[in-house]
């Protein structure tokens, strides 16, 4: 099969691969990789209550070092076909650019990683020098549970382990080679829950208004500043969602209101200090007299970072020998699958440009799809030189 990264995202848009849905992309995958001499593992993950997700997870050579390559083949839905120029899961070439959903987020990046792994294989007569190995899933746009936390223990189980990790999210923001993701904040959401007295509101006497109280305590918990960021990451954030007391009545003083967050985090705390620090913000905020708790949700979203180094250093030198620029390295944006595989070894996120993913119309320049996949094979002749 030729190592055409246009011929093979093209074949994977074609999967309708709506998220839990796979469409036959793993299988596709799993045939490309097979012939190539490596073996493929394809597993499926369950969890009461959510959609058994397939994934799989292929290697070729057993020894170190081991470069994982990794990405999903699933995709958020289309919307209203009937929007799109080019149907959402023809693979349409038109202009110079590939159509279709998934084409940058991240059909298009596995595609370019596929193709320039296959033409190194070519190039070193078909045995890398260490292993690369491919862990894809299809459970990465919604829930993330059945998808690469499982995938990862169940290689780890084998005893099997990972050097580094490219992860071909669309990372770059506006032209191919602008950006790498060495990092990203962790994500921790809560309620604040105030509790008053209900009562009349002509007898305020006899009750305990909670509505000008979380006000108060909305307002100081988003004012003072969690920090001012660190060497890699801009400052960390609260940020109030919604204030809700439910109350219809309009003579009547609620006996409790709400209010609920979301706390984007950089590298100066973990979980558990951010619940300790703004719990103990409430308590001084709220004072004797009011009664206020924070619940707070379980999340797997924590913060990570890979530190500049060799492996950042040969990535960024493969980018500005293709597409003639030095790539940030940020931390910005939401949360990932790098944040599971960062716990198993060191990862980056380079892909395509992100501008068009989870549009209508998502598309890819032919000419992006050509260039990464020769920054993808500039990195594995630099890693395993
Ligand atoms: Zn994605």
């Amino acid at each position: 099969m030729p190592a055409d990264p246009v011929a093979i995202a093209r074949d994977l848009i074609r999967c309708r691969s709506v998220t839990p849905e796979d469409g036959g992309a793993l299988a596709y995958l799993d045939d490309v990789l097979a012939h190539a001499g490596f073996v493929v593992h394809r597993e499926t993950f369950t969890e009461p209550g959510t959609a058994p997700i397939e994934n799989l997870y292929a290697r070729i050579g057993t020894a170190a070092p081991n470069l994982m390559f990794a990405g999903h083949t699933d995709v958020v839905p289309p919307g209203d076909e009937g929007a799109w120029r080019h149907p959402p899961f023809a693979g349409d070439v038109a202009g110079g650019k590939v159509y279709g959903r998934g084409a940058v987020d991240m059909k298009g990046g596995i595609a370019c990683s596929v193709a320039a792994v296959l033409e190194y294989l070519a190039h070193v007569g078909g045995k890398p020098k260490g292993s690369i190995s491919f862990l894809i899933t299809g459970d990465e746009e919604a829930i993330s549970v059945n998808g690469t936390v499982k995938l990862l223990q169940w290689v780890a189980a084998r005893g099997e382990t990972f050097d580094h990790c490219v992860l071909g999210e669309p990372s770059n923001v506006e032209t191919l080679g602008d950006c790498i993701k060495v990092g990203r904040r962790g994500s921790l959401s809560g309620t604040l829950y105030v509790d008053g007295v209900q009562g009349h509101v002509a007898y305020p006497h006899r009750a305990a208004n909670p509505v000008p109280d979380i006000a108060g305590l909305v307002v100081a918990l988003s004012q003072e500043p969690l920090d001012h960021g660190s060497a890699q990451f801009q400052a960390s954030n609260l940020e109030f969602t919604s204030i809700d007391v439910g109350n219809t009545a309009s003579n009547v003083i609620p006996a409790q209101a709400r209010a609920k967050f979301n706390i984007r985090f950089n590298d100066l705390h973990t979980q558990d200090s951010l619940r300790t620090l703004v719990e103990q913000r409430m308590t001084k905020a709220a004072g004797n007299r009011v009664r206020a708790r924070i619940v707070w949700e379980y999340c797997n979203a924590n913060v990570f970072v890979t530190k500049p180094g060799a492996f950042t250093d040969l990535a960024v030198a493969a980018i500005e020998e293709v597409a003639g620029r030095k790539p940030e390295l940020s931390t910005s944006g939401g949360t990932s699958d790098a944040r599971f595989i960062s716990s198993y070894c060191p990862v980056i996120e380079f892909g395509l440009v992100g501008q068009t993913m989870h549009q209508v119309d998502e598309r890819t320049p032919v000419s992006d799809l050509e260039q990464l996949t020769k920054i993808y094979r500039g990195i594995l002749d630099r890693y395993f030189a």
